[in-house]
């Protein structure tokens, strides 16, 4: 009798224990769950949540929840748990490392490029680089496939079938001109001078593509990957500097020279050679094309005089070397708001925007500018245009009657937009089509 109470004791004192467990985990989950629901709502208000290219796609049906995909993206809170299964976070965040893809130990993901409703614009490229139209080659980011280490490995490897195919006798001024100085474009212009072709290196901006444009402290996640006239890049984990620093050093000890604030604004293919025009007027004629100009388009200029000095700039490094600067910001998006703000506590920074409201901008943004106005950090002008920059100075106009002020004035921001390539590429004859939801990446 007395064995028997205290079987009963011992398993009711285990079954209590196992409920409190279940309890306390279960309550862990919801909790968890809440704080996904609540990341995923502010995803949406910010627009963050759809995803716009490469992204992880979760098999519900084959998650078991053990989390390894989220432990395993280097970004934050593109993925996490709810109501026990993997879910899509900040998706339009995702760049591709398909690091979630290999570390889930059922197989549930795959990656995949656009969405039912939200295409991806991509265009036409065979097994070996080449578009539709003959002679033209893509590499890197802009035929889908995201990443540095990608980029390089395409770069290399567009321009050795360039070679297989290649005749010398053409009299075009060169064999293969190069569009884009970013990992596909240094890697392709490395394989060109290694394989002796005449060739030139064009790019709109500066050396480095995408990664020029990353936060100073960024860690930049890749792997082990091949350089020509290099060798082997033994990294995981490395920095911009590191990167950019690198690519200087290989290109210098090769004598090769990019040309920069080239941008590219037409390719035009004449009886088997092609003619491509710069911004700069400079036209220049070649066998061969290889585009490696990624997917981010060209920022928008405002073409207003003055613009080409270089106090003008289309995008915000570095915002916390600014101090002391009488700064204008001008445009009405996410990009030029957060700009502002950032450069708004060391410099006297006004924000021009052509518009009476700002319209379809991010919650957050919208009082945090608000507050910033109300507090005499920022000065917001609403419906002016920048109409001219001189170097200590700038004319906006301020009203409807074009009433123009002068404005002492170090920088400029211009935050207008951009023009995607795929105005850019249609011009050049090369084929489009919209990509809805395709896997990319499958086990
Ligand atoms: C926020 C963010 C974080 C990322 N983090 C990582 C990471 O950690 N690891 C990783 O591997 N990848 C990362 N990536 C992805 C990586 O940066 C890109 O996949 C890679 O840079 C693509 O290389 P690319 O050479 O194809 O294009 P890009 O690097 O985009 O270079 C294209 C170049 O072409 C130039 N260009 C464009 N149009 C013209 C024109 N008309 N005329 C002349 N030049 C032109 C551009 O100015 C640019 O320099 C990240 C991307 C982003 C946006
Ligand atoms: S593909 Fe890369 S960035 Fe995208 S969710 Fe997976 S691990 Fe994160």
């Amino acid at each position: 009798m007395e064995q028997t109470v205290e079987s009963i004791l011992i398993y009711g004192a285990a079954i209590i224990l196992c409920v409190v467990v279940i309890v306390i985990y279960l309550r862990k989950k919801t909790k968890e769950s809440r704080l996904v629901d609540e990341k995923i709502k502010i995803a949406k208000e910010e627009g963050l949540h759809e995803p716009v290219s490469l992204h992880p796609y979760v098999d519900v049906n084959s998650c078991i929840q053990t989390g390894a995909c989220i432990a395993a993206c280097p970004e934050k809170d593109i993925l996490g748990i709810r109501n026990g299964k993997a879910t899509i976070i900040n998706a339009s965040r995702c760049i591709g490392h398909g690091a979630c893809f290999h570390a889930c130990p059922t197989e549930a993901i795959t990656l995949r490029i656009g969405t039912e409703k939200r295409g991806v614009e991509l265009p036409h490229v065979s097994q070996n680089f080449e578009t539709n139209v003959p002679g033209i080659f893509i590499a890197g980011e802009l035929g889908g496939m995201g990443l540095i280490k990608n980029a390089v490995e395409q770069g290399r490897q567009a321009v050795e079938n360039i070679i297989k195919t290649f005749n010398k006798n053409h009299n075009a001024d060169y064999d293969l001109i190069i569009i884009g100085a970013g990992p596909a474009g240094i890697s392709g212009t490395l394989t060109a001078k290694k394989h002796g072709l005449k060739y030139l290196l064009l790019e709109q901006d500066t050396l480095g593509g995408t990664v020029f444009t990353f936060p100073r402290k960024k860690i930049i996640m890749t792997s082990p990957m091949d350089l020509p006239l290099y060798g082997k890049i033994k990294l995981f984990e490395t920095s911009k500097s590191e990167l950019l620093d690198l690519w200087h050093t290989v290109l210098n000890k090769n004598g090769i020279i990019v040309s920069e604030n080239s941008k590219v604004e037409s390719i035009l293919s004449e009886s088997g050679i092609f003619k491509v025009t710069t911004i700069k007027d400079e036209q220049f004629t070649s066998a061969r094309v290889l585009l490696a100009i990624g997917r981010r388009g060209t920022p928008r200029k405002l073409n207003v005089p003055g613009e080409m000095k270089e106090k003008v700039a289309y995008r915000l490094l570095e915002p916390e070397e600014i101090s002391g600067k009488h700064i204008i910001v001008v445009g009405g998006g996410d990009s030029a708001i957060e700009s502002a703000l950032l450069l708004a506590d060391q410099n006297h920074v006004i924000l021009s925007y052509r518009n009476e409201v700002f319209s379809r901008i991010k919650p957050l943004n919208n009082i945090a500018l608000n507050k910033a106005v109300a507090e005499g950090k920022l000065e917001l002008k609403l419906k002016s245009n920048l109409l001219s920059i001189e170097d200590e100075t700038i004319r906006l106009s301020v009203n409807d009657n074009g009433e123009a002020i002068e404005l002492q004035n170090d920088l400029v921001y211009i935050f207008a937009g951009g023009e995607l390539p795929t105005q850019f590429l249609e011009k050049a004859g090369i084929k489009i089509t919209k990509k809805f939801g395709e896997t990319v990446m499958k086990h």
